[in-house]
C-alpha cells in the first residue's frame, strides 16, 4: 500500500483528513469514556500506593477520578504511525506459529501478559493487532508538556536517559504514569493528565537489569554494541522489569526508541483522591 493510502479513522468526530494541520482534542462519547476509566480504575493497584522510589510525595493519593476523556485527532502523527504498523505487519507475516517475528513478552515464563491487553480489547472500539504487539498502555506527562505531545507526540529526540535509556516510556498501569504527572520534588494539587497511547511492542527485549545506555533497542545477537546487522534482527523495543540489585520493579515498563511506533491516542484528565 502507497503511504497515501492510509485514511483517519472512522470514529474521528473532528478530523476527517489526512491533511488536517492542527491536533484536535474531542471529548468521547459517555461508551468510551466508561472503558477507559474502567481501565484506569483496573490498574491502579490499591495496595501499591505510596511504594516504590517515583511515588514519593504522593503517598496521599490512594485513588483516582477521572474527570474527562477526549480523543487525540492529529492526522499527521496517526498517518506516521499506521505506516508503521504496516511495515510490522508485513513482517509479522513471515513469521510462523513456532518462531513468530514478535513473540509475546509472556515467551519468558516469568512474565505475565501486558495488562491492559484483555480489558482493553474487548471494551474499546479501536482494532489492535496481537500479531505485532500492539497494545494500549499509558504514558505519564506533565501538564506542561500536554500541548506539545498532543501537537508532535512522544519525541524520544528529546528523552532523557532513563534506566532502560533513552527512549519514551511507557506503563501497564494508570498508578506508574500518575507519578510522572508532576515533579517529583514538587508535587501540584491537580487536575493531572496522562495519555492511553497505542504502542508497537513487537520483538520486545526483555531487560532483567536496568541498561540507561540504550538508544535504541539491543541486536538480537551483539545486543547493545555497534554492529552490522540488518534492521530485522533487531528487537523493537525493550520491557524492563528488575532494578539494580536483581530486585524485581513495582511496575514494569515499556520503552521505544522509535517515535513513529506511537499513537497518543487518549487524553485523560484526573485527580488523585
Ligand atoms: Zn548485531
Amino acid at each position: 500500500m502507497s503511504k497515501r493510502q492510509v485514511a483517519v479513522p472512522g470514529h474521528w468526530k473532528s478530523v476527517k483528513s489526512l491533511s488536517h494541520e492542527n491536533a484536535v482534542r474531542v471529548p468521547v462519547d459517555r461508551a468510551v469514556a466508561k472503558a477507559v476509566e474502567d481501565v484506569v480504575q483496573k490498574t491502579w493497584p490499591q495496595q501499591l500506593a505510596g511504594q516504590g522510589r517515583d511515588a514519593a510525595g504522593i503517598s496521599c493519593a490512594a485513588t483516582i477520578e477521572v474527570i474527562t476523556v477526549e480523543q487525540i485527532e492529529n492526522s499527521h502523527l496517526y498517518s506516521k504511525y499506521e505506516n508503521t504498523r504496516k511495515e510490522f505487519c508485513a513482517r509479522a507475516t513471515k513469521g510462523t506459529a513456532r518462531k513468530p517475528s514478535y513473540p509475546k513478552v509472556t515467551s519468558d515464563s516469568n512474565e505475565q501478559p501486558v495488562l491492559t491487553s484483555k480489558q482493553l480489547m474487548s471494551q474499546l472500539d479501536e482494532q489492535l493487532i496481537p500479531d505485532i504487539n500492539e497494545y494500549f498502555i499509558f504514558h505519564g506527562a506533565p501538564q506542561k508538556h500536554v500541548q506539545a505531545i498532543l501537537n508532535q507526540g512522544i519525541d524520544t529526540r528529546l528523552s532523557g536517559k532513563g534506566m532502560f535509556g533513552k527512549g519514551a516510556y511507557f506503563c501497564e498501569n494508570s498508578m506508574k504514569a500518575d507519578q510522572y504527572a508532576d515533579d517529583i520534588n514538587n508535587r501540584t494539587s491537580g487536575p493531572h493528565s496522562m495519555f492511553l497511547c497505542k504502542v508497537i511492542l513487537g520483538h520486545s527485549h526483555i531487560a532483567k537489569a536496568p541498561a540507561n545506555d540504550l538508544s535504541r533497542p539491543p541486536c538480537l545477537h551483539h545486543g547493545t554494541g555497534a554492529c552490522s546487522c540488518l534492521p530485522s534482527e533487531f528487537y523493537n523495543s525493550v520491557m524492563g522489569t528488575h532494578r539494580d540489585g536483581g530486585q524485581r520493579l513495582l511496575f514494569r515498563e515499556f520503552i521505544i526508541y522509535e517515535q513513529s511506533q506511537v499513537y497518543p491516542a487518549y487524553l485523560i484528565t484526573y485527580e488523585r483522591k
